[in-house]
């Protein structure tokens, strides 16, 4: 985001939630300046992570310049209220029973079915804070496991363990006077939970399916009176979209508009949070998302594939940690499948698992 506001003269400090440090998102060196007094300094404060303790999210929101809305960040913090806004909306999501005791999971195995994820309602993400069950043998053994959280503090929202045929994300941005933009429908590949390749466009969509995403954005992003870059992530089942959860932020499955479209995501919610005109969101090639995951240091060879981009985000490495991303654009499906395999013979294939198939399916 920071690289994003550079040429637009907008100049983006962060703050570290984990321990209210200011830093310099490019040099990552530490600024000294107090929270309150760079608070009262910047025209707008935004977030890219909405898991934010909640005394720093209420001294931003009063400060009367966070955007989205604090109402909008905890919405999707939450899955109980995410939940709650999906029924007052009418919008269809995954079936689920919210519980605060772990005896309640046997009603929702009975209402359910057997197979199931068990999500923390607070502080997850890339699939932390879940628990699956695969059949009922398994139920003791979870319980025992669940009854070590505070369940009244943090509840947990029980889905049904949905059979899909695809994974689908919707990524646009909306400014205060109420103009949208949308980037194109983005297909989602996860691997233990975590987004591995991002297709953007997604192949084979259709108009009706692209309406009924759009209509979702509309009917959330109204509602929250949303300014910004919100992230919609569906499940699709045949030609019906179902909701998993949303993102009041940039999105993973968005970091392909850094070089396949117009403007990117960065770019353009800078742009509505400061109430400048949104940027166009016109795809400039098919793009490949490639989330480098878990992985140290490695050659930089791959760097002479044509159309093979690098972003690499210098933090220190850790298992499942993200440590950075490939954009890979190309004219053609066929031929981004091909800058896939090609991509595929530089790295090891136990950190990029879907990268083969993937690469085959497009071809
Ligand atoms: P993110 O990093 O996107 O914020 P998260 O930790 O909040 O992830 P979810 O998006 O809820 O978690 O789930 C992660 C992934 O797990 C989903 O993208 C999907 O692949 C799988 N998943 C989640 N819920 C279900 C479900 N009800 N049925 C089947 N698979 C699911
Ligand atoms: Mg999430
Ligand atoms: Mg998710």
């Amino acid at each position: 985001m920071a690289l994003a506001g550079y040429p637009l003269g907008i100049s983006v400090q962060a703050v570290d939630v984990a321990d209210n440090k200011i830093v310099d998102p490019v040099t990552k060196q530490v600024i000294n300046n107090s929270l309150n007094r760079l608070i009262e300094e910047v025209d707008t404060i935004t977030v890219e992570f909405e898991h934010i303790p909640e005394d720093l999210l209420e001294l931003v929101h009063g400060s009367g310049k966070l955007k989205p809305s604090v109402e909008a960040i905890l919405t999707g913090a939450d899955r109980v209220r995410e939940k709650k806004l999906l029924e007052k909306l009418a919008i269809d999501n995954c079936p689920f029973e919210i519980i605060t005791e772990v005896e309640q999971l046997d009603a929702a195995v009975e209402k359910l079915g057997e197979k199931l994820i068990i999500k923390a309602s607070r502080d997850g993400y890339d699939g932390y804070g879940q628990w699956r069950l695969q059949n009922k043998s398994q139920l003791p053994e979870l319980k025992e496991k669940l009854s070590q959280l505070d369940l009244h503090k943090i509840p947990l929202v029980v889905e049904k363990m949905l059979n899909f045929d695809r994974e689908l994300s919707l990524v646009a941005v909306r400014s205060s006077n109420g103009d949208i933009a949308y980037y194109p429908l983005a297909e989602n590949l996860h691997y233990q939970g975590q987004l591995h390749v991002s297709i953007a466009p997604a192949p084979q969509v259709d108009e009706a399916l692209n309406q009924q995403a759009k209509t979702i954005f509309n009917k959330l992003a109204e509602s929250l009176d949303y300014v910004g870059v919100l992230s919609v992530e569906f499940f699709q089942i045949g030609q019906q979209l179902l909701v998993n959860e949303i993102a009041p932020r940039v999105h993973n499955s968005g970091h392909w508009t850094m070089q396949g479209a117009d403007t990117c995501q960065f770019e353009n919610h800078l742009r509505a949070v400061r109430g400048l005109p949104l940027g166009s969101t016109k795809v400039t090639s098919p793009t490949a998302m490639i989330n480098i995951i878990g992985c140290k240091a490695f050659s930089r060879d791959m760097l002479s594939i044509p159309g093979c981009h690098l972003h690499w985000y210098g933090k220190t490495p850790r298992k499942k940690r993200k440590m950075g991303h490939f954009n890979l654009c190309a004219d053609n499906y066929s031929e981004l499948g091909k800058t896939m395999q090609a991509l595929a013979e530089y790295l090891p294939v136990e950190n990029f698992p879907m990268l083969k198939d993937e690469a085959a399916r497009l071809i």
